[in-house]
C-alpha cells in the first residue's frame, strides 16, 4: 500500500510498504478522508512523533475491509469513524471511563501508525459506525468536533449567556458552533482573518460579534468586550490561543465568579504578571482545562453527540473544509498549513473513487 512515513524531523516519504496486520481485536480500514490537523505540522516539521518511522494521521475516516478475531457486530463493509486514542483500560482514569486522561495510552497517528496511508489497523473499539448521510470527510473532522464539544461541556452551563472566545482556527469556529447550540446568546469571537468573519456567519448565524484582532491593539480586544458587556466581563472566556497575552486577556474579559476554559495547546511558557493572577483570585474566577474528547460508546458522550448534531443539521462541519486534496498531495496539503500561504479552515486528502 501507499504510505506516508515519517522517518524523522521534516522526512516525510511517500512509499510503498506492507499493508498492516493485524492483532486479535483489530480491523483493517481503508482511509478514505484524512484530515490534517496544526499537531500534524509540529509533528512532521518540528517535533516529530514518538519514534520513527512513524504514519501521521490522526483524524480519518474509512471503510472497513477486514477484521481479526472480532466478536459481536460484523464490522466488515461498514463505514466508520475513528477515535484515534487506543486507552490502557486498566488505570485509573480508564476505569472512571475518562479514557482521554488515561495515563498510559496509544494514540494513532503520533504514537502508532496513523490515517495518511491507505490502510490503518484500528482496535474494533476504537470504531464508530456512521449513519447514513454523514460523508467520509464530514467523519474525517469528528474528532476536532468533539474535541471542541469536550471544551465546551467543561463550562458550568448555568448562567452562561455571554461568552469570549480566543483563537478561531477549526476548533474555535466548531466551539463558536457548540455554544449556539447549547443556547449562549452573545459569542464574541476574535479573529486575523475577514474569511473568519464569513465563516462564522455561515455556521455560527447571528450569534456572534466579529473582531478583528489584527486591525486592533491587542488591548482594545478586553476595552471591546468590557465595552459590550456594560464593563461587566464576559461570563465566560475559551481561550483557544494559548499565549501568556491570552491568558492575561481573559483573565481581564471575564466577570467577577466567571469561568475561563483553557484550550489551546501553548508553545512556549506562560507567564502573568501578578495583577493579573490576582484577578483569579478576587474574581473567584473557575479556571478549568480540557483534553481530547470523551468516547465511551455512549448515546452522550463527544464523538456520539457530534453524530448526532451533525446529522441533525445543527453542527456544521462540510463548510469547514477549504482544500479536499487527493490523496497523492499530502505534502501540498501540509505546505498549506505550514506557510498559511492561502486562507484554508480544515485541509484534507481523500479517496474519491466512490
Ligand atoms: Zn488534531
Ligand atoms: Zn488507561
Amino acid at each position: 500500500m501507499k504510505a506516508y512515513v515519517l522517518e524523522g524531523i521534516n522526512q516525510l516519504e511517500y512509499k510503498e510498504i506492507d499493508v498492516p496486520s493485524l492483532s486479535a481485536g483489530y480491523v483493517l480500514v481503508e482511509v478514505r478522508a484524512a484530515g490534517i490537523c496544526n499537531s500534524d505540522i509540529a509533528r512532521v516539521f518540528t517535533t516529530g512523533t514518538y519514534h520513527f518511522p512513524t504514519i501521521p494521521g490522526h483524524e480519518f475516516s474509512g471503510k472497513v475491509v477486514e477484521a481479526f478475531d472480532v466478536s459481536g457486530t460484523p464490522w466488515i463493509g461498514k463505514r466508520v469513524g475513528v477515535f484515534p486514542l487506543i486507552p490502557c483500560q486498566i488505570c485509573a482514569s480508564c476505569q472512571e471511563q475518562s479514557y482521554e486522561m488515561c495515563s498510559n495510552y496509544n494514540y494513532l497517528g503520533s504514537r502508532c501508525d496513523g490515517g495518511f496511508a491507505e490502510y490503518v489497523a484500528v482496535p474494533v473499539w476504537n470504531l464508530i459506525e456512521l449513519p447514513e448521510g454523514v460523508s467520509y470527510q464530514e467523519a474525517a473532522m469528528l474528532e476536532p468536533a468533539s474535541v471542541a464539544l469536550h471544551a465546551v461541556r467543561r463550562l458550568v452551563m448555568d448562567d452562561v449567556s455571554s461568552v469570549a472566545l480566543f483563537g478561531l482556527g477549526t476548533i474555535g469556529i466548531i466551539i463558536a458552533q457548540w455554544l449556539h447550540i447549547y443556547g449562549v446568546k452573545t459569542v464574541i469571537t476574535t479573529g486575523h482573518s475577514d474569511k473568519h468573519g464569513e465563516i462564522m456567519k455561515q455556521v455560527a448565524s447571528d450569534t456572534y460579534i466579529y473582531l478583528d484582532a489584527s486591525s486592533d491593539e491587542k488591548k482594545s480586544i478586553v476595552d471591546e468586550v468590557l465595552h459590550l458587556t456594560n464593563e461587566i466581563g464576559v461570563d465566560a472566556v475559551l481561550d483557544c490561543v494559548a499565549t501568556s497575552e491570552s491568558l492575561i486577556d481573559a483573565l481581564a474579559c471575564v466577570k467577577t465568579g466567571g469561568q475561563i476554559v483553557v484550550v489551546g495547546n501553548p508553545k512556549g511558557d506562560i507567564e502573568i504578571d501578578k495583577n493579573s493572577y490576582w484577578k483569579i483570585l478576587r474574581k473567584q474566577i473557575r479556571l478549568t482545562g480540557t483534553w481530547n474528547s470523551s468516547f465511551t460508546h455512549s448515546e452522550k458522550d463527544d464523538w456520539n453527540t457530534v453524530l448526532k448534531e451533525n446529522a441533525n443539521g445543527n453542527l456544521h462541519l462540510k463548510e469547514l473544509i477549504t482544500h479536499e486534496l487527493d490523496f497523492e498531495q499530502l505534502h501540498h496539503g501540509l505546505a498549506i498549513m505550514k506557510n498559511k500561504s492561502e486562507y484554508r479552515n480544515k485541509v484534507m486528502i481523500c479517496k474519491k473513487d466512490e
